[in-house]
């Protein structure tokens, strides 16, 4: 507890350019908490916005099995950087993100 009021809260964090992903592993395989996943976009599961976002990235028409994600756990992830530093075609930078949640009554 000591350590952790000792942090800034700078919101740095891991942001994936999917164009330049070349689907190695490497992050994967280097993140110690082991919170990044690889899998075909075939295996996941999506809501209608997630659906709309993938269609505008890869086209409507695109098989979805020669498609892949990177899933990130975002509760495990210590914001290290190493998949950053891996990434052998600088596809992984670390920026600041923030967000807000606006709250509504019904
Ligand atoms: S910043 Fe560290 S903990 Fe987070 S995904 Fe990258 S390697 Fe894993
Ligand atoms: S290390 Fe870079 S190129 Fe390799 S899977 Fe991760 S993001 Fe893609």
């Amino acid at each position: 507890m000591r350590e952790a009021s000792r942090c800034l809260d700078c919101g740095v964090t891991p942001v994936f350019d999917g164009s330049r992903c070349v689907l190695c592993g490497g992050c994967a395989d280097v993140c110690p908490t082991e919170c990044l996943k690889l899998i075909s976009l075939d295996d996941v599961e999506f809501d209608t916005d997630i659906g709309q976002m993938i269609d505008s990235s890869i086209g409507k028409d695109a098989e979805l099995g020669e498609n892949s994600a990177i899933l990130k756990d975002e509760d495990r992830c210590i914001r290290c950087s190493l998949c950053a530093i891996r990434c052998p075609v600088d596809a992984i930078s670390m920026e600041r993100v923030t967000f807000s949640t606006n709250w509504s009554s019904v």
